[in-house]
């Protein structure tokens, strides 16, 4: 049913408890990053937006023993109460979080920002994808009060313009910064919170966005590694974030895009292989 568990196994996270907000299917970025925070011995609970969702997710999560699998629509405050309740209800404590929630309108991902971005859209695409970051780490913060260490996930296009990303770079613009917010105000409390900003993989979001192919080719071909970024990576930094390989690391925005985001202008070569 699912992929071995990423590696390395260990014991990292042994004793630790995480929840896990934003698995769609085996493809998203949250299952790999579960896959190797279970695989260093970590307890995990799960989120999932709907019933349509609940029949991915639900057995993607029991593989790897989860008992805690809620519903959550982060923009029904009723909906995060009940999440948030029932990880409560069950766990003393909570030692980690991770968000990978971002969603917009299809028509927003494509063509003139100026031109295609509504007010309504403008707000809803805020609340999904940069608010319930706020959200959620004020209810997790809670259930924190050893201290613990909170990821949320971004890309590049809060930072410079990438075609057809639009609104949704916004957005991250907003996370990025509320994230930074947040790790100033829970880090006296011993939580710490970062981003990570992965290049292009291919997931049930990524499809939305207009001209992906050659987003996913030109990103191969102009970053430094020349190749696409592998999730195991993008895994590998969220272990490192959550667990205390990175004590001491709050704030940050942690590239995990083959060295994409350093690249001004393209080698000329690149573009001839
Ligand atoms: P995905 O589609 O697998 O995950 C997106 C998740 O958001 C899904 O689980 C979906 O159910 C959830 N979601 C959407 N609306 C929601 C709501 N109202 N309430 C609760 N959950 C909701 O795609 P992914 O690529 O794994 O995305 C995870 C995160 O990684 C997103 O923040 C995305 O922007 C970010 N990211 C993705 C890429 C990429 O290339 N795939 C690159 C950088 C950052």
């Amino acid at each position: 049913m699912t992929d071995e568990p990423a590696l390395p196994k260990g014991e990292l996270l042994k004793g630790r408890r995480g929840l896990i907000m934003g698995v769609a299917n085996k493809n998203s970025i949250a299952w790999a990053i579960a896959q190797q925070l279970s695989a260093q011995g970590a307890e995990l609970a799960f989120t999932f937006v709907n019933e349509a969702m609940e029949r991915r997710v639900r057995p993607l999560a029991e593989s790897l023993g989860a008992k805690i699998i809620v519903e959550c629509d982060v923009l029904k405050d009723d909906s995060m109460d009940r999440a948030f309740a029932a990880v409560a209800k069950a766990w003393p404590s909570l030692d980690f979080l991770v968000h990978a929630i971002a969603f917009t309108d299809r028509t927003a991902l494509e063509g003139s920002f100026v031109e295609n971005t509504t007010r309504q859209n403008f707000k809803d695409t805020m609340d999904v994808s940069a608010f319930s970051f706020v959200d959620a780490a004020k209810r997790a913060s809670k259930m924190m009060p050893k201290g613990g260490s909170m990821v949320t996930l971004t890309y590049l296009g809060a930072e410079r313009t990438i075609p057809n990303y639009n609104v949704m770079g916004v957005a991250k613009a907003a996370l990025e910064a509320s994230m930074r917010y947040i790790a100033r105000d829970l880090g006296p409390a011993g939580i710490r919170v970062n981003a990570i900003s992965a290049g292009p993989i291919k997931t049930l979001a990524a499809a939305g966005i207009s001209s992906g192919r050659h987003m996913f080719s030109f990103n191969r071909l102009a970053s430094p590694l020349r190749d696409d970024t592998d999730v195991k990576g993008v895994a590998g930094a969220a272990l490192y974030l959550l667990s205390d390989l990175g004590a001491s690391c709050t704030g940050e925005v942690l590239h995990v895009d083959a060295g994409f985001h350093i690249v001004g202008m393209p080698d000329e070569a690149a573009f001839k292989e």
